[in-house]
């Protein structure tokens, strides 16, 4: 079966993951709803590039995914304007690095509001949609820190082990009505945001930027290769498709190794 003419909502689209979701669902045919922080100018070139390129519908909310108000809008906008809402990906993330006992109350109650609770209010008012037209695809951008801990990073690794607590019972609830729940766990990805980072690490420690790379950001990835975009894209492509109707309730990882450390 084709996703062409199905709806998709991507959450935090406007760049790296999410928007490289995005651009694989509206490459196979799935009208979608961005949404996302940003500059305005810029999101409007993304979304109309987006339309023009793959001759489908795109829509952008900026429903700011700390508030459950706008987080319902924006399910019900996707539902009155696209017409349904068929593949939900929950991708939008911030990060905060500081010890437990320095971490801000007010950046781990936002760390926890976007990559965590966020998931929960798009899904709930997005399954009474898939419900009704008996098929769905929810996708819920973990990461390996949902499997694994670091250091210095508690609020982001209790959200990203959260959302798979919370995809495993999304997918139990609705495991006999043709819709599946799944988050996947890249490691390091090659976004721009990652990119940009690289030089000026550099310059503070004093090392290559190729030493950044593999010594520093890439330590833990036993490939020494950054996760491309387009690879996560391409596995939330397949978790939509007929073929992958009995993976649910899985974390699955794409993460050059990572995991088996
Ligand atoms: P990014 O910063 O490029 O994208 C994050 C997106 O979330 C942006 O579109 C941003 O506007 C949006 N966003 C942030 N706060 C928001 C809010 N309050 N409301 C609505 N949208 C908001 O980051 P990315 O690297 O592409 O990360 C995307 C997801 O992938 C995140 O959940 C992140 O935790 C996860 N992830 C990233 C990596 C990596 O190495 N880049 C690895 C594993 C998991």
């Amino acid at each position: 079966m084709s996703l062409k003419g199905k709806c998709g909502v991507v959450t935090g689209s406007t760049s790296g993951i999410g928007l490289g979701i995005a651009r694989a669902l509206a490459g196979a045919g799935v009208n979608v709803m961005l949404n996302g922080l940003g500059d305005a100018l810029e999101i409007e070139k993304i979304r109309s590039k987006l339309e023009a390129e793959f001759s489908v519908r795109v829509l952008y909310s900026d429903a700011d995914m700390t508030r459950p108000g706008e987080i319902k809008a924006m399910i019900e906008k996707t539902f009155a304007e696209l017409g349904g809402l068929d593949i939900l990906v929950n991708n939008a993330g911030i990060q905060h690095v500081d010890a437990v006992d320095a971490f801000p109350d007010e950046k781990w109650d936002q760390i926890i509001a976007i990559n965590l609770s966020s998931a929960f209010h798009t899904t709930k008012h997005a399954l009474a949609i898939m419900k009704d037209s008996g098929w769905g695809r929810i996708i819920n951008i973990a990461s390996v820190h949902g499997l694994s801990a670091s250091p210095f990073k508690s609020a982001y690794i209790a959200a990203k082990h959260g959302v798979i607590g919370l995809t495993k019972t999304v997918a139990l609830e609705v495991a006999e009505q043709n819709i599946t729940a799944n988050a996947i766990c890249p490691g390091y990805v090659k976004t721009p945001l990652v990119e940009a980072q690289i030089p000026d690490t550099a310059r503070i420690k004093g090392i290559s930027e190729a030493e950044v790379i593999r010594d520093v950001m890439l330590a833990r990835q036993p490939t020494k290769e950054f996760v491309g975009v387009d690879e996560v894209a391409a596995f939330a492509l397949f978790l939509c498709s007929d073929d992958a109707k009995s993976i649910t309730g899985a974390a699955l990882n794409i993460d050059g190794g990572w995991m088996t450390l």
